[in-house]
Parts: C-alpha cells; structure tokens; sequence
C-alpha cells in the first residue's frame, strides 16, 4: 500500500497517518515530523527551514523533495508508506512522479480530504504535541491521560508555533494558492479518492478500510 494524503492543514492527516501506518504495517512519511526534528537537532536544513515553518509558509521545494527521496531509498519502504504533507506543490508531484517510477513503487491512491472550515480551527488551535516524541494530542479529542504530560514518553505537551491564529491564516491561504492545484492534478491521473475528512478519526479509519476492502487495495 503507498498512499499519499492530501488536504489542508488540520484535516487530519497525519493523525490518521499514524493510525494506518500500525494498521498495515508501513512506513509513515510526514514531511512537517522530519522538518520538525531537524530543527530540533539544528541542522543545517533544519535552521533553513526554521523561518518558513514559524511563518506558515512553504519550505523551498528542493529541501522537502530531497528529503522524501532519501527516505524512499530506505530498506523499510519497500513494504509501503503513506505520504504525510507531501507533496505540497505542483512540483513536487512532477519530482514525485518521477522517483516512484524510478523506484517502480507506483501510488496505490491519493487520499484527499475534504474538511470544513470550522473543523479545520478547532482542530489546529486545540492540537497539542510532545516537545519531546512528537506525538499528535487535542484538547478535547484526543486528551492526554494527565493534562500536558505525554502519555508515550512524559514529555511536555505544547501548542506548534504555527498553529497560532494568525499563522493558521496564513497556512489556509498557502494550502489554496500552491496545494489545492493538487486535486486535479490527481483527479487526472485518475488516483483520486476523496473522504470525508470532517469524520473522527475512527470512523475515518473503518471507512477507509471498507472502501479499500470494495476496491481490492488492502493487500496492494
Ligand atoms: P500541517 O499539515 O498541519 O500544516 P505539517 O506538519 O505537515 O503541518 O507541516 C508544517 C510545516 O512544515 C508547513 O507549514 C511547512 O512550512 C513545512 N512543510 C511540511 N511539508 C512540506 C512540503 N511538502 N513542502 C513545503 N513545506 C513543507
Ligand atoms: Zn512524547
């Protein structure tokens, strides 16, 4: 299975990256986590990606797409992954395209989220993550068994820079203007699958697997 999740920010997306990725028993490729951790190691990327991350904006292309062609080298991704955050631009599908047909891994299917605006804000300004491991929280949907502690590793739960109002704003706008283009471009390659991205993620979870069960993709 090699699924690319798509939709905007806040639709979920990785929250059920990370949920699939154990179901199945692939590889979860989000582009934010890898750009998140080399900020935090402070590498030279990830100091180079700091500024547009904090500001909502895109990282420039080339950093993000020659991160995900590393990680598609790797041994375990041979078994499957799922595309997180990525790809974002229209370029970086076409550099996509190119790779997986390389690597003869063609996608199984692109998942695009449909969401509302108003999940969208309340999912973002009550996301909660560990400063530590980087697990995903909610304040209401997916609370921590103690309030602010990490129930996988104690760590402190903090709200991301970016998910800050004004920032949201921004990443809304960004996601229209440079990702949205996306959706046809799929819907052309006839990869398309929308889902109902306003749905918990459970009910997502037990959708998408009958919709993949109906369609024989479980086991491709
Ligand atoms: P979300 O999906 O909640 O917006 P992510 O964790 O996927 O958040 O991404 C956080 C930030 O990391 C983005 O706002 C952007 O600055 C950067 N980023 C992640 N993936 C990409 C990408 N494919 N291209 C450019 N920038 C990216
Ligand atoms: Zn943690």
């Amino acid at each position: 299975m090699r699924l690319v999740l798509l939709g905007p920010p806040g639709a979920g997306k990785g929250t059920l990256a990370q949920v699939l990725s154990k179901d199945w028993n692939v590889v979860h490729v989000s582009t934010g986590d890898m750009l998140r951790e080399a900020l935090k190691n402070r590498t030279p990327l990830g100091l180079k990606a700091k500024a547009f991350m904090e500001n909502g904006k895109l990282v420039p292309d080339e950093i993000v797409i020659g991160l995900v062609s590393e990680r598609l080298l790797k041994k375990d991704a041979e078994r499957g992954f799922i595309l997180d955050g990525f790809p974002r631009t229209v370029e970086q599908a076409k550099e996509l395209d190119k790779e997986i047909k390389k690597l003869k891994m063609p996608i199984t299917t692109v998942l695009y989220f449909k969401t509302s605006l108003p999940v969208i804000i309340r999912r973002l300004s009550g996301r909660r993550v560990c400063q530590n491991c980087g697990k995903n929280y909610h304040v209401t949907n997916f609370p921590p068994k103690a309030q602010g502690v990490c129930d996988a590793c104690g760590g402190k739960l903090i709200q991301r820079p970016d998910d800050k109002e004004e920032t949201i704003e921004e990443r809304l706008k960004v996601y229209e203007k440079e990702t949205s283009p996306l959706v046809d471009y799929y819907k052309k390659e006839k990869l398309l699958q929308e889902v109902p991205g306003d749905l918990d993620v459970q009910e997502l979870g037990t959708h998408l697997n009958e919709i993949f069960k109906k369609k024989g993709l479980l086991d491709r």
